[in-house]
């Protein structure tokens, strides 16, 4: 251990981020990250409803099924740790905790049948690069690259990009600002690794939804096959 970290663990050890207790290393303490529950089905995009379980490929939904993608979340928002590790990486610089975030969709996608996810890319939704200078990194992207070592499935960040700066999503309170807030912020570029390709649509968490179906329709004007928005929690 060099002098430099030696004085970087006495005075800032790493803690859990929910219970705050001192831990080795990592984000999260073993019994808070054992506490979260993965949920093992996928949703209607639109409105949440669990999908049925199918065997193989993906099940057709039954609901919504023109909307443009359906959704996977891991866990709800409402559980403590999962909520504390997404703000911990999101506002408080926290790195470490993209590895238990990408960890938790693994697991999660672990409880339906493989063949859903053959053959997918993953695209994290990105972040304009005034945010991105701003934070210093985009915390899906972190999520996305551990992920798809995990799936063993590429990651193409550089495919779906953020044209508008927008406001961020949680300062703004109507349905109203919300939708029009993110309206057309996203365009697709390489449209030749987009082209009906199956696609991981990777966010940290679905909070009204906006944000997501926007990215997912401009892959789908890019011309994406299916895609499924796979994310941390569900608010
Ligand atoms: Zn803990
Ligand atoms: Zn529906």
């Amino acid at each position: 251990m060099g002098i430099a970290s030696f004085w970087k663990d006495i005075l800032f050890p790493a803690r859990c981020a929910r219970c705050r207790r001192i831990i080795a290393e990592g984000a999260i303490c073993e019994k808070c990250y054992l506490g979260i529950e993965p949920y093992n089905f996928l949703r209607c995009g639109k409105c949440r409803a669990r999908l049925p379980a199918i065997m193989e490929g993906l099940p057709k939904s039954g609901c919504h099924s023109a909307w443009p993608f359906i959704l996977g979340a891991a866990t709800s928002y409402k559980d403590e740790s999962a909520q504390s590790l997404i703000k911990s990486l999101k506002f408080e610089g926290i790195r470490d905790a993209a590895q238990p975030l990408a960890e938790l969709i693994f697991q999660f996608a672990n409880t339906l049948p493989p063949d859903i996810f053959a053959d997918c890319i993953i695209v994290p939704v990105p972040l304009h690069p005034a945010r991105l200078r701003e934070r210093g990194y985009n915390q899906s992207e972190l999520i996305a690259s551990l992920l798809g070592g995990r799936m063993n499935l590429p990651v193409r960040e550089h495919i779906l990009i953020r044209t508008k700066l927008t406001k961020p999503q949680s300062e703004l309170r109507s349905h109203e600002e919300r939708e029009t807030n993110v309206e057309d912020c996203f365009a697709t570029k390489n449209s030749e690794e987009i082209s009906g390709r199956k696609i991981i649509l990777l966010d940290d968490v679905i909070t009204s939804g906006h944000t997501l179906y926007q990215a997912a329709r401009a892959l789908k004007a890019g011309g994406a096959g299916k895609i499924i928005a796979l994310t941390v929690a569900m608010a």
